[in-house]
Formats: structure tokens, sequence, C-alpha cells
């Protein structure tokens, strides 16, 4: 294994050719890994799709001295985004919020707190952001318009690269394509097959995920022009995760008639 190197370049997807790397020359099978940015995309189809900004942007961090905030995975939906917090084993609580906003932060280093008191003024995740200690810098999502060209029968795409499902399922849907993957590479009886089969089975399974993912991302963008559709609910799952969906959608005053 050979770590901390850049094997596609934007001169391949400019020339269309992975060879510029010996490693890639020699391989029989490349598996393009490389994210939701992915260079190997573009080697593949020069006119695939590009990433475009979600709507919506993340922040997370770590909260000290809150007490008896609950266990388990909390997730709180709030007019325009969403929070979750859990309590780690050191005692501290772990947050991130997912904020909807129709324009990215113009520098996202400079989003901070003050952003999320606002959106997020109720217990207990007031609570947890009086007591944040540690602030990571927002972090941007992107969607991706459905790739055409995944392989070509040496080269695939896998994970983001290929079908960027989101935060939620993004991480499990590239681990489920490296474990498809190998087992397409082993019981098929040459690689152009494998890859061909592979794409098959996993076209299905993400196409539905990213539906879902769009849906999940249209529950954190309900803002005030957009009508709440749910009033509320609770989930709970069996332990030990267990996840307590809280709405916090107020409805809606009337216009006048
Ligand atoms: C805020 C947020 C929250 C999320 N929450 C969840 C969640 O709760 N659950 C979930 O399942 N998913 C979640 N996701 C989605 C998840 O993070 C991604 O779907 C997942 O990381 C995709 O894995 P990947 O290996 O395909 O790509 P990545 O994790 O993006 O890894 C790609 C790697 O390739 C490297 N690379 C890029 N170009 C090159 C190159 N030319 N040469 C060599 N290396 C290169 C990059 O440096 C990177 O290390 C979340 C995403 C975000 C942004």
């Amino acid at each position: 294994m050979r770590t901390g190197t850049s094997s596609v370049d934007t001169a391949d997807a400019r020339t269309g050719h992975l060879n510029g790397d010996p490693l890639i020359a020699g391989a029989d099978v490349v598996v393009g890994a490389d994210g939701i940015w992915s260079a190997t995309r573009k080697v593949l189809d020069p006119a695939s799709p590009e990433p475009a900004y979600a709507g919506i942007y993340a922040l997370s961090g770590v909260a000290r001295g809150v007490a008896a905030i609950g266990s388990g995975i909390n997730m709180i939906f709030a007019r325009r985004g969403a929070f979750i917090h859990l309590p780690a084993p050191d005692g501290t609580v772990w947050w991130a919020a997912q904020v909807a906003a129709a324009e990215p932060p113009a520098d996202v280093r400079a989003v901070g707190l003050g952003e999320l008191a606002g959106l997020f003024p109720e217990e207990p995740v007031t609570a947890v952001l009086r007591g944040a200690t540690e602030v990571g810098a927002a972090t941007l999502l992107h969607v991706l318009r459905p790739a055409e060209r995944r392989q070509d029968g040496r080269t695939v795409l896998v994970g983001d690269a290929a079908h960027p499902v989101g935060a939620g399922q993004g991480a499990s849907m590239a681990i489920e394509d490296a474990v498809a993957l190998a087992h397409a590479l082993t019981t098929a009886g040459d690689v152009p097959t494998a890859l061909a089969e592979f794409d098959r089975v996993r076209h299905d399974r993400t196409g539905r995920l990213v539906k879902v993912a769009a849906a999940n991302r249209d529950a954190k963008t309900a803002g005030p022009d957009r009508p709440p559709t749910r009033t509320g609910h609770a989930v709970l799952l069996r332990p030990p995760l267990r996840t307590h969906h809280r709405l916090a959608l107020r409805p809606h005053p009337r216009p006048p008639a």
C-alpha cells in the first residue's frame, strides 16, 4: 500500500488517461474511491456532473459541563435545520448542527455559535451550546447529479465518487460498495464482467438511497416559505443505538384572507 500520494490528477482528467502513474499503468483494476470531487470520475467522463451546494452546511464540536441531557443519539429538527447531540464516554457531549441556508456562508470559518443560538433557541440545545468548548469550521454539503459513466471495464468508481448519498448514509454506502466490489471481483470470470455486475447491483441500491437522502435533506429545510408537514413525533430505536427525533416545527400563521 502506498499512502499520501495523488495517483489521479486534473492532468489525467484533461487527457482522459490514467496511465501517468506507473502504479496505475500496471494495474488490472483501478478503483476510484476519491470522494465527491473525484478526478477519476472526470477521467471516465470529462462531461460528468460537478458537485453543487446542497443548501445545507454543518457545524460540529464538543461541549463540557452539560448536566443530564439524556442518553443515546438525540436529533432535534427545527425550522431551519437539525441538531444532533450525544453524550460521550468521557463525560463530554458531542454535537453537530446541520443548517439550511439557500446561499453558502461567505466565509465558513466565520460561522460560529451565534448562528446556532438563533436557530435552536430551546433546551436542551441551548445547554449544549452554552457548554461548547470546541467548534470546528463549517462544512458545506454538496449534491451531485447522477454520473452516467461509473466504470469502463478496468476503472470503477465507488463511494461518493460514484454516488454521493450525503449525510446519513454516504459512508455506509461507500463501505457497502467496497464489500460488493470485492465480492464481484472474486466471483466473476474476468474484470470487465465483475465491474459491470458490481455497477448494476450498486446502481439500483444507491439510486434508492439518493432519493431517501433528498427527503432527509428536505426535512431540514422546512423554512418559513414552506408549510410544516409534521407537527411532532418521537421515534425510539432499540438500544444501544437509541435515536430521539423531536420535531420543533411550529404552525405558520395563516396569511390574511
Ligand atoms: C457534515 C457531514 C456529515 C455526514 N454524516 C454522515 C453520517 O452520519 N453517516 C454517513 O454514512 N455518512 C455521512 N456523511 C457522508 C460521508 O462522509 C461520505 O459519504 C463518505 O465519507 C464517502 O466516503 P468515500 O470514501 O467515498 O469518500 P471520502 O471520505 O471523501 O474519501 C475520499 C478520499 O480520497 C482522497 N483523494 C481525493 N482525490 C484524490 C487523488 N486524486 N488521489 C489520491 N487520493 C485522493 C481524499 O483526500 C479522501 O481521503 C456525512 C458527510 C458530511 C459532509
